[in-house]
C-alpha cells in the first residue's frame, strides 16, 4: 500500500542540511539552518541552561505526567517575558507546545475550528513552514507583501493595501522580531498602523515571536507584539525558545490566545489544552522547566540576559563585519542592508543560480532564496564569503 504514497518535496532547508553534511570540501560554509553559532562555529549548550539542568536533576523527584496545557509557572514566565504587564493574566489561554512550531500548528488548528473558511495572510517572503502548516490544515492563504528587494528595506505601503483587504476572522500572520528570512523589522509605527488597520478589519493578529532577544534587546523585541495586546481584544502568539534559550531540540514552545475577557479565556484555554490531547497529550516538560528555572532566578535570569546579549552583540557585530568586507570587495553600498537588518538572517539577493554557484563553486550553503544566516559567519570566513558573493553576484 505505501507504494502509493507520493513522498512530499523536502523543505528546502532541511535539503540545504543534508547537501552541506555530505559536502566533504574542507572550507564549506553553513548557512543554511537557522542555528546560532559562536565565533569558531559551535552551539554550546548555554551556561545558564547547564545549571538550570543540574538543579532540575538534583532536586526533580517525579516525572509523571503534568497537565495537558503544561506547566503553568512556565505559563507565566513566557506571559512576562513577552507581554510584560499588557494584559491580565486571566485574559491570556497558554498552551505548552513541543518548540515554536508545535504552537503556530495549535494555533493554526484553533484557527481552523474557529472559522474554518479563514484566510491566513502570510508576509511574503516568510519562514516557509507557516504557508505549509496552514496548507496543510487546508485553510486559505494570501500572501501580503512585505519585503522590498529594491531597497533591501519594507515595502511599506505594499503590506498595508494588501492587508487592507483582509476580512472579518481572517488571521494576520506576524513576525514579533526578527523576520525570517529577510532581517526587516516594523517600526513602532508600523506596529501601531498595523494595530489600527486591525481594529477596522476585525482580522486577528497572529504573531510568531522566534528570535526574542536576538534583535535589539528582550524588551525592544517585544514591542510590536504589546502594542497589537494593548490595542486590540484578541491576539494570538507563537513563542520559540529554541533560540534564545538554545533548547532547540528539546522542543520548547508556547501558545497564545489573549481573549477579549475571562470568561473567554476559560473556554480558549479548554479548547488549546484539547488540542493537545488530540495531538501528542502532554507536552514535554524537561526544556520548559529549564525555562522556567531560568526566569524565576534572579541569579540564572542575569546569566542568561548576559549570555544572550553577547550573542546578540556578536550577531550586530558579524553584520558589520560581511557589509564592510562586502563594500571593499564590489566597492558599493549594494550590501549595506546587511548592517542594519535584525536578527540571525537576511536575503543577500541571489538568484537561485547564484545560490547554486555559491554552493557548487564555493561551498557556500545559503537557502534556496538567497538566505544567508548571519550566525553561520566566522571571523575566519568572512572574507571568503565575501570576495565568493562578490565574484558570483558580480
Ligand atoms: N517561527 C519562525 C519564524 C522560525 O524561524 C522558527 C524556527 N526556524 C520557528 C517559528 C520555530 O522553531 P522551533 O520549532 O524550532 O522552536
Amino acid at each position: 500500500m505505501f507504494e502509493t504514497l507520493t513522498p512530499p518535496e523536502t523543505d528546502q532547508i532541511l535539503r540545504i542540511m543534508a547537501l552541506y553534511a555530505a559536502d566533504e570540501r574542507p572550507q564549506k560554509v553553513d548557512l543554511g539552518v537557522g542555528v546560532y553559532r559562536t565565533a569558531d562555529g559551535r552551539t554550546p549548550v548555554m551556561a545558564a541552561v547547564k545549571q538550570a539542568e543540574e538543579r532540575i536533576w538534583q532536586s526533580q523527584e517525579t516525572k509523571s505526567y503534568l497537565g495537558l496545557a503544561g506547566d503553568p509557572g512556565f505559563h507565566a514566565v513566557m506571559r512576562d517575558l513577552i507581554l510584560g504587564d499588557t494584559v491580565p493574566a486571566s485574559r491570556v489561554a497558554a498552551l505548552a507546545t513541543p518548540g515554536g512550531t508545535g504552537a503556530v500548528r495549535q494555533i493554526l488548528e484553533l484557527t481552523r475550528n474557529l472559522t474554518p473558511d479563514a484566510t491566513v495572510w502570510i508576509s511574503d517572503p516568510s519562514w516557509p513552514n507557516h504557508s505549509s502548516i496552514a496548507g496543510y490544515l487546508g485553510l486559505n492563504l494570501r500572501l501580503y507583501r512585505y519585503y522590498d528587494p529594491e531597497t533591501g528595506g519594507l515595502d511599506r505601503d505594499g503590506m498595508m493595501a494588501d492587508l487592507a483587504e483582509a476580512k472579518p476572522g481572517d488571521v494576520v500572520l506576524l513576525h514579533g522580531c526578527c523576520h525570517n528570512p529577510s532581517g526587516v523589522e516594523l517600526s513602532l509605527q508600523d506596529w501601531r498602523d498595523v494595530g489600527a488597520l486591525l481594529q477596522r478589519t476585525g482580522a486577528i493578529p497572529f504573531v510568531d515571536i522566534a528570535y526574542q532577544g536576538f534583535g535589539e534587546g528582550l524588551e525592544e523585541d517585544a514591542a510590536g507584539t504589546r502594542i497589537l495586546a494593548g490595542m486590540l481584544p484578541e491576539v494570538l502568539i507563537a513563542a520559540s525558545c529554541s533560540k534564545n534559550f538554545g533548547l532547540y531540540r528539546d522542543r520548547v514552545g508556547v501558545a497564545f490566545a489573549i481573549t477579549a475577557d475571562d470568561e473567554t479565556q476559560a473556554k480558549a484555554q479548554a479548547t488549546l489544552a484539547f488540542l493537545n490531547r488530540q495531538n501528542y497529550s502532554f507536552p514535554p516538560d524537561h526544556g520548559a522547566r529549564v525555562v522556567e528555572t531560568i526566569l524565576t532566578d534572579p541569579g540564572l535570569t542575569e546569566i542568561w540576559r548576559t549570555e544572550l546579549r553577547e550573542m546578540r552583540e556578536g550577531m550586530s557585530a558579524t553584520r558589520q563585519s560581511i557589509a564592510d568586507a562586502l563594500r571593499a570587495e564590489t566597492s558599493s553600498d549594494r550590501f549595506g542592508f546587511l548592517a542594519s537588518n535584525r536578527g540571525m538572517f537576511s536575503l543577500i539577493g541571489a538568484t537561485p543560480e547564484q545560490v547554486e554557484a555559491l554552493r557548487d563553486e564555493h561551498a557556500i550553503y545559503v537557502v534556496g532564496d538567497g538566505r544567508m544566516n548571519i550566525a553561520g559567519l566566522t571571523p575566519d570566513s568572512i572574507p571568503y564569503v565575501a570576495r565568493a558573493v562578490a565574484q558570483v553576484m558580480g
